[in-house]
C-alpha cells in the first residue's frame, strides 16, 4: 500500500475499494500511514465523500482497530440507542431505564459534551458515586440482572476514531456525513448490541440544521450498521430549542427523573416514548408499536421503570435516592434571572448560541481537559410560542461562576427571536427511516 496513491485516488474523486480502506487504518495504527497522511484523507473524505460500501468499510475497519465486546452471554436482544445531540438532550437518562422495564436489555454506551452540544457521561457524573466505567464481567452481570448500563467507552473501543476525530477537529472535517457515520458506528458496533435506534437531530442546535442534510446523515448511519450486520432504523427529532427547560448536568438529572415520574416536559416526553417504542419493536420482543407504547405507558404507571432507574444507579456505585430527594445531586451556588428583552411572542431560539453559552457557563469545555461545573445549567421557563412581557423571566442561569453570568444571559437573550406572531413549531417528531423508505411518525 503506498498512502499517496490511497490519497490520491480519493482526492480525484474515486472510490476506494474495502481491502485499500482496510490497509489504510491498518497502518495508521501501525504509524506508516501519517497523522499528516491522513488529515490529508480526512479532507479527501470531506471534500469528496464516500460511497455506502465505502462507509461501511470505514467503520468496520475503525471497529476492528480495538476492543470488540462479545455480550452474547446475555441471550435477548440487546438494543442501544444513539443521538447525534443537542441542547437539553437528556433522552437516554429517560430512555434506557425505561426500555429495559420493558423487558430489553440495553448496553447504553455515552459521550461526553461535544462543541455546543451536552453529554450524557456529564449529566450521568453529577450522580453522587455513579461509575462509568465497569469491568466487562461486571456490565455482563448486570446487563443480566438488571438489563441496563450506562456507561463510557474504554481507551480501547475503536481506538482509531479517537485519533482521527483529534484530527478532524483540528482540520475542519468534522462536519463530514461518511466520517461522522464511521466514528458513531464504530463505537457502538465495538460495544457489543444487536440493533440501533438513531435519534437525528434537526433544527437550530443540532449538528446537522438542515432538514435534508440530517435526513442523509441518518440514511448513511441506519444503512451503515445494517451493512454491519445490525437491525437499525433512526427517528428524526427536532432540536430548533432545548429539549425541556433544564440545560446543564445537575438539572437534567432532576428532569428526567420527573419525566420518568409525571410524563412531564411534553417534548421530552414524546420523543422519548417514540425512541423507545422503536427500539422495543426492533428487539422483536412486540412486533407492533401500539403494544410497545401500551407497555411503556404500564411501566411508568406501576412504578417499574423509576426503579430500573434506581436499580441501575445502585449497581453502578451512585447514590439512588436522588431519585427521591434531588437536593442530594450537587447544588449551584448562584443564580440569575435572564428577562425577555421585549415583548411578542418567542418565534425562534438560536439554540446553537445557548449551547455555546452554556459552555461559558461551565456546562461543558473548551478544550477537552476543561473541568465543568456540575451545577450550571440554565432553567428555561419561556419557550417558542409563549407570549412573554418585556423584562419578564425567560429563565435563569445558574452555577458556580458567577463572573460569566453577564455574558451568558446576554447570549441567551440575544439568541431569542422576539415578534409580534406566533409561528410555527417545527415537527417534533418529524419521520422515522427504516432502512428503505421515510415513513411519517404516527406516535407521538
Ligand atoms: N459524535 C461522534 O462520536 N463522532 C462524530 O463524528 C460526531 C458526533
Amino acid at each position: 500500500m503506498i498512502p499517496y496513491q490511497l490519497i490520491a485516488k480519493k482526492r480525484d474523486g474515486g472510490e476506494l475499494t474495502p481491502a485499500e480502506i482496510e490497509q489504510l487504518i491498518t497502518a495508521y495504527l501501525r504509524g506508516e500511514f501519517t497523522e499528516e497522511q491522513m488529515a490529508a484523507f480526512l479532507m479527501a473524505v470531506y471534500l469528496r465523500g464516500m460511497s455506502t460500501t465505502e462507509t461501511a468499510a470505514l467503520t468496520r475497519a475503525m471497529t476492528m482497530s480495538g476492543d470488540i465486546w462479545n455480550l452474547s452471554p446475555i441471550p435477548e436482544p440487546k438494543i442501544d440507542k444513539h443521538s447525534t445531540g443537542g441542547v437539553g438532550d437528556k433522552v437516554s437518562l429517560v430512555l434506557a431505564p425505561w426500555v429495559a422495564a420493558c423487558g430489553v436489555v440495553v448496553p447504553m454506551m455515552s459521550g461526553r459534551g461535544l462543541g455546543h452540544t451536552g453529554g450524557t457521561l456529564d449529566k450521568l457524573a453529577a450522580i453522587p458515586g455513579f461509575r462509568t466505567s465497569l469491568t466487562k464481567r461486571r456490565v455482563i452481570s448486570q446487563l443480566k440482572k438488571i438489563g441496563v448500563t450506562m456507561l463510557a467507552a474504554t481507551e480501547n473501543i475503536a481506538p482509531a476514531d479517537r485519533r482521527m476525530y483529534a484530527l478532524r477537529d483540528a482540520t475542519g472535517t468534522v462536519e463530514s456525513i461518511p466520517l461522522i457515520t464511521a466514528s458513531i458506528l464504530s463505537k457502538k458496533l465495538a460495544a457489543g448490541a444487536n440493533g440501533f435506534v438513531f435519534d437525528v437531530k434537526y433544527g437550530s442546535g443540532a449538528f446537522m440544521p438542515e432538514i435534508k442534510r440530517a435526513k442523509l446523515l441518518a440514511e448513511s448511519l441506519v444503512k451503515s450498521a445494517r451493512k454491519s450486520g445490525k437491525k437499525a432504523v433512526a427517528v428524526l427529532t427536532a432540536m430548533d430549542q432545548p429539549t425541556g427547560c433544564a440545560a446543564g448536568n445537575a438539572c437534567e438529572i432532576h428532569e428526567a427523573i420527573e419525566c420518568l415520574r409525571s410524563r412531564k416536559p411534553d417534548d421530552l416526553y414524546r420523543i422519548t416514548r417514540a425512541l423507545a417504542v422503536e427500539m422495543i419493536v426492533l428487539s422483536g420482543l412486540v412486533r407492533s408499536r401500539q403494544v410497545a407504547a401500551r407497555q411503556l405507558e404500564r411501566v411508568i404507571d406501576n412504578g417499574a421503570a423509576l426503579e430500573k432507574l434506581c436499580r441501575m444507579i445502585d449497581a453502578q456505585g451512585g447514590d439512588s435516592r436522588v431519585v427521591d430527594d434531588p437536593r442530594r445531586l450537587p447544588q449551584a451556588k448562584f443564580n440569575r434571572f435572564v428577562l425577555a428583552p421585549r415583548t411578542g411572542y418567542i418565534q425562534r431560539i438560536d439554540t446553537r448560541r445557548v449551547g455555546w453559552a452554556l459552555v461559558e457557563l461551565g456546562v461543558g469545555r473548551k478544550k477537552p481537559d476543561d473541568d465543568i461545573d456540575l451545577t450550571a445549567g440554565l432553567l428555561l421557563s419561556k419557550k417558542i410560542g409563549d407570549r412573554v412581557k418585556k423584562g419578564e423571566p425567560v429563565g435563569k442561569i445558574m452555577g458556580r461562576r458567577r463572573r460569566t453570568f453577564a455574558v451568558v444571559a446576554g447570549e441567551v437573550t440575544a439568541s431569542l427571536t422576539i415578534g409580534a406572531q406566533k409561528i410555527k413549531l417545527l415537527k417534533l417528531i418529524h419521520s422515522r427511516f427504516d432502512g428503505r423508505k421515510w415513513v411519517p411518525q404516527t406516535i407521538s
